[in-house]
């Protein structure tokens, strides 16, 4: 049997979401969407049928397009993802925004992200501020292993690369900006075990009885990494902006402030090491 790609994708939308069948038709064809709206009728290789149409029952079983089609946009880079990496999320470019408020572009600025995953908010920073130092660390060999690839694509030569859990890496150094986002959901949460979570590195996302373990490891470690005046921006759940504000404060951080996110909720919590 002879597929067009209109054929496919009206075959795909009658079971997976619109949005997820052209980028996995996309994906399978080694195409873009000003392609397909050129060539919706020409004959597709049964190669590229079949895998799209596998890639379809997969998607179906739950897998989130990001892992099938190995692609995320965040900022405005396209980055690799694979399931060693959590999938960056829209809402994380509040960080971003936030970060790039507190860190000006002058040559030497110090910025760490811990627990870099795919490399988003370390690269997003790295590829707005390109005279800054740029530090990004994670636990997981596998996910550095991706970090460091998206790198090299987008030629952010000036981001560096380190192994181990959250300041262990870091161990006398300080940074004028460092940005997380952490594992911060808690253990208990039955969202785990729901649509991308259950696909997505564990580690990556539970962080203990009430979420905040490794945001409290972060917090404490703040004061030996920031330089005077330095930022610490940490994103979490949209209950925990109280519970993270109150861990910052408690650690000697001034103006913390909790910022809610386009949803209106709460997001990511700041603030300044003294200085
Ligand atoms: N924002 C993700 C979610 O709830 C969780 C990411 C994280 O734990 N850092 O889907």
């Amino acid at each position: 049997m002879s597929h067009t790609p209109e054929a496919l994708l009206r075959l795909a939308i009658e079971r997976i979401d619109r949005a997820d069948a052209e980028a996995l038709l996309l994906h399978a064809l080694g195409r873009d969407r000003a392609w397909l709206f050129a060539h919706g009728r020409d004959a597709v290789g049964q190669a590229a049928a079949d895998a799209f149409l596998a890639q379809v029952e997969r998607r179906l079983a739950g897998e989130p397009v990001a892992y099938l089609t190995g692609r995320r946009g965040f900022w405005t880079l396209d980055l690799a993802v694979t399931p060693a990496t959590l999938i960056p999320r829209p809402e994380t470019e509040l960080l971003v925004e936030l970060a790039l408020a507190r860190v000006d572009a002058a040559p030497g600025r110090r910025i760490a992200d811990l627990g870099t995953g795919s490399g988003a908010i370390a690269l997003a920073l790295a590829s707005e501020r390109p005279q800054a130092r740029v530090i990004a660390t994670d636990a997981s060999a596998a996910a550095l292993a991706v970090a460091r690839d998206n790198a090299a694509a987008h030629a952010l030569g000036h981001v560096e690369f380190r192994h181990g859990p959250w300041w262990a890496p870091l161990a006398g150094e300080r940074f004028d900006l460092v940005a997380s986002n952490p594992p911060y959901i808690a253990a208990a949460d039955p969202h785990l075990a729901q649509g991308d979570l259950r696909f997505e590195p564990a580690t990556a996302l539970a962080a203990g009885a009430d979420g905040l373990d490794d945001i409290r490891q972060i917090v404490q470690g703040a004061p030996a990494h920031l330089q005077p005046g330095g930022w610490l921006l940490l994103e979490h759940g949209w209950d925990q902006g109280e519970a993270v504000a109150a861990l910052l404060a408690a650690c000697g951080l001034e103006a913390v402030q909790t910022v809610q996110d386009l949803e209106a909720r709460d997001r990511v919590t700041l603030g300044r090491w003294p200085g």
